[in-house]
């Protein structure tokens, strides 16, 4: 009989952990007390904004990282994963306008 891990937490680090747990070997369950998995990865609506910013700058997306091969283990990203080089830091909108921060500027 298998082994079970229990994972407190489903946002990325919890499923991560989940997913290597399975490929190590083990069962694994994780235990999530939001209605959704992805923790601060997932967008959410706030007094009327939308805030989204994990999915828009992935850390790890340079193939030659320790983080590119823990999201390509996951089968979050390959090598023909398009990506965007951009100099935009943070954007935010509201009401039709758009602030940005650049890098560098
Ligand atoms: C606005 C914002 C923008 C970001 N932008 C980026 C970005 O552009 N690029 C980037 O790389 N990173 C970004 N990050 C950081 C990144 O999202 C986090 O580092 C990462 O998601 C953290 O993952 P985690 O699994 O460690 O924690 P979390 O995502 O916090 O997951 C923890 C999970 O555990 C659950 N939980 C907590 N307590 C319990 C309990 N007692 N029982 C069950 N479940 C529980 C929570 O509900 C949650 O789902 C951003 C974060 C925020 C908030």
């Amino acid at each position: 009989m298998k082994k079970k891990i229990v994972i407190i937490g489903g946002g990325i680090g919890g499923l991560s952990a989940g997913i290597y747990a399975l490929r190590a070997g083990y069962d694994a369950a994780i235990y999530e007390k939001n209605h959704v998995a992805g923790g601060e990865c997932m967008g959410w609506d706030r007094k009327g904004c939308h805030i989204d910013n994990c999915i828009h700058w992935l850390t790890g997306t340079d193939s030659n990282t320790s983080v590119w091969q823990v999201w390509n283990t996951m089968g979050a990203i390959d090598e023909n994963t398009p990506y965007a080089d951009t100099n935009k830091f943070y954007s935010s909108c509201l009401n039709g306008q758009e602030a940005t921060l650049l890098e560098g500027a």
